[in-house]
C-alpha cells in the first residue's frame, strides 16, 4: 500500500485535488481542510462528510497533530512553552508570548539546525530532519486548540533554519494564510535567518509581505566568523546586499537580530561598525542580551554597554529596540528543554 498523506500537509488546492482523485467533488476538498486546520484528530470527527468518504480517507490518508509533551506557563506574564512531540518520537518547542495586541507563537522549522551557531542550544546535535507542514501548522494548531485562544502573529525563530527547508516553508505559509484555514495574514509573520544569501534573493522574488529578520550578531566578517560559521560561506556584504535587493522587491523594512554578548560584540566600535553597515537601508535593530547556555561561555552585556550602544545607533537614525524578555521564569528561549529531553532519552 501507498505511504498515507498526511492532509495536514496539502494546501487548499491541493486538498481539492486530492478528492477529485478519489472520485469526490472538489467542495470536498474545502471542507476537509477546514477540518483538519480547526485540528480535527479523526476521520470520524468530520461529522458532514459521508461515512464511504471517511473510509476512503482513512484508507489513503492521516492526520496528526504534534502531542503535548510538557508545558510551562510563566507566572510573570503568562508565556506559554510546549515540548511537542512528533509522530516519529522526535521533539520540537513553540512558545506562546502574550501581548495586548493579540498571542504571538514562536515555531522550530527544523529537529535540530545545522548552522552551528556557537551561542545557540538548538544546533549542539546537529540536525535531524526538516519539519513538514503539517507539523510547522500544527505546532500552531496544537497550542491555539490548547489555549482555547486564537493565534494572530507567527515568528519562525524556534528550533531550525527556516530558509534550509525553504519549500516547506512556503507552503506552510499558503495554508495558514489560507482564510478557510488559520487565517494569518503574511504581514503577521517573521522569518529568521541566519543568512542563507541564496534563499533570500529567492525569497524575496517571491514578493511575499512576510517581514525578514536577519541574525546577523557582529558587524565584521572577523568576527562573525567566530560566532556563526555561515558566515565562511556569505561574507557580509554579499548579506547586506541581499538585504537591500530584499527591500527593493518587497518594500518591507528588515529587522536586524543582534544579540549583544559581554565583551565580543558589545563595544562601542561594534555599534559604530553596526550603524555604517546598515547606512540606507529600510531597517531596525533588534538587541537581544544573550541568553547564556551550559555549552558555551557567553554572558550577557550589562545594562550600561546596552544603554551606550543603542544610543549610538539612535544618534544614527536607526531604529532601534532592545528585545524584552518574557518568560524569564520557565526558560523560554528555544533549544534547551528539546535538549534536556534527548539527553534524558539516550
Ligand atoms: N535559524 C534562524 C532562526 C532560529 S534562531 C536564525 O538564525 O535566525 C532565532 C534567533 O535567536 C536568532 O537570531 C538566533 O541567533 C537567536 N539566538 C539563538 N541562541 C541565542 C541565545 N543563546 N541568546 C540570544 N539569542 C539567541
Amino acid at each position: 500500500m501507498d505511504k498515507l498523506v498526511n492532509l495536514g500537509d496539502l494546501t487548499k488546492q491541493e486538498l481539492e485535488e486530492f478528492v477529485e482523485n478519489l472520485g469526490q467533488p472538489k467542495y470536498r476538498g474545502r471542507q476537509i481542510f477546514k477540518w483538519v486546520q480547526k485540528g480535527a484528530e479523526s476521520f470520524d470527527g468530520m461529522t458532514d462528510q459521508n461515512k464511504a468518504l471517511r473510509s476512503l480517507l482513512k484508507d489513503r490518508a492521516k492526520i496528526y497533530l504534534p502531542e503535548i509533551a510538557e508545558k510551562f506557563v510563566s507566572k510573570i506574564d503568562g508565556t506559554i512553552k510546549y515540548l511537542l512531540k512528533l509522530e516519529d518520537g522526535n521533539y520540537i518547542e513553540s512558545v506562546v508570548m502574550r501581548y495586548k495586541h493579540g498571542n504571538t507563537i514562536c515555531i522550530s522549522s527544523q529537529v535540530g539546525c545545522r548552522m552551528g551557531c556557537k551561542f545557540c542550544a538548538s544546533t549542539i546535535g546537529g540536525l535531524v530532519r526538516n519539519l513538514s507542514c503539517h507539523e510547522m501548522a500544527g505546532q500552531i494548531i496544537r497550542a491555539s486548540k490548547d489555549m482555547g485562544e486564537r493565534i494572530s502573529n507567527i515568528v519562525i525563530m524556534g528550533i531550525g533554519e527556516p530558509l534550509d527547508n525553504y519549500e516547506n516553508i512556503l507552503n506552510f505559509f499558503k495554508i495558514v494564510n489560507d482564510p478557510d484555514g488559520l487565517n494569518i495574514g503574511l504581514r503577521h509573520i517573521t522569518l529568521s535567518t541566519c543568512g542563507l544569501v541564496d534563499r533570500i534573493y529567492r525569497l524575496a522574488d517571491e514578493k511575499l509581505p512576510i517581514t525578514l529578520a536577519i541574525s546577523l550578531h557582529a558587524a565584521n566578517d572577523g568576527l562573525r566568523k567566530t560566532i556563526m560559521p555561515i558566515a565562511n560561506k556569505y561574507s557580509i556584504d554579499e548579506l547586506i546586499k541581499a538585504c537591500f535587493y530584499y527591500v527593493k522587491a518587497t518594500n518591507r523594512r528588515i529587522t536586524f537580530e543582534y544579540a549583544l554578548i559581554s565583551g565580543v560584540n558589545d563595544d562601542i566600535k561594534d555599534a559604530i561598525e553596526l550603524s555604517n553597515l546598515l547606512d540606507g537601508l529600510l531597517c531596525h535593530v533588534n538587541l537581544i542580551p544573550v541568553n547564556p547556555i551550559n555549552e558555551a561561555d557567553f554572558k550577557a552585556s550589562s545594562k550600561e554597554r546596552i544603554e551606550k550602544f543603542v544610543k549610538y545607533l539612535e544618534s544614527n537614525n536607526i531604529p532601534v529596540t532592545v528585545r524584552r524578555k518574557l518568560g524569564s521564569d520557565i526558560d523560554a528561549s528555544c533549544g534547551q528543554l528539546r535538549k534536556r529531553r534527548e539527553e534524558v532519552n539516550s
